[in-house]
C-alpha cells in the first residue's frame, strides 16, 4: 500500500537547498516517488496522508556515526571494560539503543565495544525483537600495548571483557579479524592511535601500529569483504592509515595540514566525533570531570577546531558522529549536538552539517539504501516542528520531534526512563572520599548550625 507524507520543508540530504515538499510517497518501507517545488504534480486523488509536516521541516533521519552501545553510560574505563557481564550489557543495550532512535537517529555504525555486544543489539533489532535504528557493527577494536584500550597496568593485563582485542603479531592481527568475520562483524576497528599517556615528543599520540601492520589488517579485512576504519589521532598515523587504504577514520584531530590534504586526496571520509571533547570541556564540572581533564579537553578542542576546519575546506568529507555511550554523552540526548559543532566551531553551514549527518555519514552503515530522501532508499524520516535551517539546534530539542518514521512506520516516541544504575557496575569502591576525625567532626558541627 502507498503511504504519504505531505508539505513541509524538505531537506533532502543530499545537500541540495530546502524544497517545498508536496507530497513524498512510500510502499514496502522505501521512498517510491517524490514531489517537491512549486510546480510539482499533485498528490493522487484518495491518497493515504500518514502525516501533514505543513510549518514543519521533513528530513532523512540522522545517522549516528560513531556510538558505542556496549558502553553503558560508562562513567570511567572500569565500567566501560571490566564490570557488568556480557548478557547484562547486550540487554542494556536493545534498551539504549531504542533511545537512540526516538533521538531521530534512525541508524548508527557502533565503532567497538565489548565482546560482541554490539552484533547482538544490531541482529536483535534486525529481527524484529526490539525497536531500535538500523545498525552496523565492529567487535574489540584491534589494539596493541601502546594502543588506546590499553588502559590498565601491564602486571593487570588485558581484560577479557575489555573493547581492545590484543595482537601482537602479524598472525593475530589475522587470526583476530578472521573470528571477527565468523562472528558477524560489519566492519573491524583499529585503534591505531595511543592516547595521552604515551606522548609523541610533538604532543600528539603515539601510533600504535607500523604501517605495514595496517596494511596487513585492512587487506585482510577487504578480502573477507569488510570494511576497516580506525581510530586514529596522531598526524602518523592517520598518514599510515591512509596508505594502508582504510574506509574511513575516526577523530583526525592531531593531523596536520599534509595529513588532511592527502586524506582529501584519498577520498577517506572522516568522523572527529567532537561532542565528546566538547561536552567535557564546556560541562565537565557539571558532572564531576576533574580540572585537569577539562583543561586537556579544551586543548585538545582547540588543535581539533583548527585542524579540522583546514580540512574540511580543502575537501575532506566529514561525518557527524559523537562518542556516544559515556556519562558525558548518554544514548539518545547528544546525537545533534555534533551539527551544532559542526556550524559554531567549523563555521559549516547549517545545510553542509545536515549533509555531514546524513548522506556523509549513513557511509557507515549503508549507503546505497540510507542518508537521502530519494526513490528506492528506505523511508527512514525525521520530522522536525522548526527549521535547522535557520536554528541547527532545534535538531536537539525532543519538544521539536514531531515525528520519526522506519521503515515509513511512526516510531513510539513515548519517553523511556533512565534505567536504574547498579552499584556493580561502576566498581568495588568502598566510599567516594576519606573518612578522618575531621570528617565526621565537620558534620557533627555542620549539623549543629
Ligand atoms: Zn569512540
Amino acid at each position: 500500500m502507498k503511504t504519504y507524507v505531505v508539505n513541509g520543508r524538505l531537506i533532502d540530504g543530499t545537500g541540495s537547498p530546502a524544497r517545498e515538499l508536496q507530497w513524498l510517497e512510500m510502499e514496502g518501507g522505501r521512498i517510491s516517488a517524490i514531489s517537491a517545488g512549486s510546480d510539482a504534480p499533485p498528490l493522487p486523488p484518495q491518497a493515504q496522508v500518514v502525516l501533514d509536516a505543513a510549518g514543519k521541516t521533513v528530513m532523512p533521519g540522522l545517522t549516528d556515526a560513531h556510538c558505542h552501545i556496549s558502553y553503558g553510560v560508562a562513567r570511567g574505563i572500569e565500567e566501560q571494560d571490566l564490570f557488568g557481564s556480557a548478557e547484562y550489557r547486550a540487554i542494556r543495550g536493545v534498551y539504549h539503543a531504542r533511545k537512540v532512535l526516538q533521538a531521530g537517529v534512525t541508524s548508527f555504525s557502533d565503532p567497538g565495544g565489548s565482546w560482541y555486544v554490539g552484533v547482538a543489539v544490531r541482529d536483535a533489532i534486525r529481527a524484529g525483537l526490539f525497536p531500535g535504528p538500523r545498525m552496523s557493527s565492529a567487535a574489540r577494536y584491534l589494539s596493541t600495548h601502546t594502543a588506546l584500550t590499553d588502559y590498565f597496568p601491564s602486571w593487570v593485563g588485558a581484560p577479557r571483557s575489555g573493547v581492545g582485542a590484543y595482537t601482537e603479531s602479524a598472525s593475530a592481527m589475522l587470526a583476530e579479524v578472521r573470528d571477527q568475520v565468523k562472528n558477524g562483524v560489519d566492519f573491524i576497528k583499529i585503534a591505531a592511535s595511543g592516547e595521552s599517556a604515551i606522548m609523541t615528543p610533538g604532543g600528539g599520540s603515539v601510533p600504535a601500529f607500523r604501517a605495514e601492520e595496517l596494511k596487513l589488517i585492512v587487506d585482510e579485512a577487504h578480502r573477507l569483504g569488510r570494511r576497516v576504519t580506525a581510530h586514529a589521532r596522531a598526524g602518523q598515523s592517520v598518514a599510515d592509515c591512509i596508505e594502508a587504504g582504510i574506509d574511513w577514520i575516526q577523530h583526525a584531530d592531531f593531523m596536520d595540514a599534509a595529513c588532511a590534504d592527502r586524506l582529501a586526496e584519498a577520498n577517506i571520509p572522516c568522523c572527529p566525533a567532537l561532542t565528546f571533547v566538547a561536552n567535557v570541556a564546556e560541562w565537565g564540572h557539571l558532572v564531576g570531570c576533574s580540572q585537569g581533564r577539562i583543561d586537556r579537553f579544551r586543548r585538545d578542542l582547540d588543535l581539533a577546531v583548527k585542524n579540522l576546519d583546514y580540512a574540511w575546506r580543502n575537501g575532506v568529507t566529514m561525518m557527524c558522529g559523537t562518542d556516544s555511550g559515556f556519562a558525558v554523552t548518554p544514548y539518545g540526548q547528544w546525537h545533534a549536538r555534533e551539527l551544532e559543532l559542526f556550524v559554531s566551531l567549523l563555521g559549516m553551514s547549517p545545510l553542509q552539517a545536515i549533509t555531514c549527518a546524513t548522506r556523509n555519514a549513513a557511509f557507515t552503515v549503508d549507503p546505497n539504501n540510507l542518508g537521502s530522501l530519494e526513490p528506492g532508499k528506505f523511508a527512514d524520516l525525521l520530522v522536525i516542528d522548526g527549521d535547522p535551517l535557520q536554528d541547527i539546534r532545534v535538531l536537539q530539542d525532543p519538544a521539536r520531534i514531531a515525528a520519526v518514521l522506519l521503515d515509513g512506520e511512526p516510531v513510539d516516541l513515548t519517553p523511556m526512563p533512565e534505567p536504574h544504575r547498579w552499584p556493580w557496575e561502576r566498581s568495588m569502591a568502598i566510599s567516594e572520599r576519606e573518612l578522618y576525625r575531621t570528617t565526621v567532626g565537620a558534620a557533627a558541627k555542620e549539623a549543629a548550625h
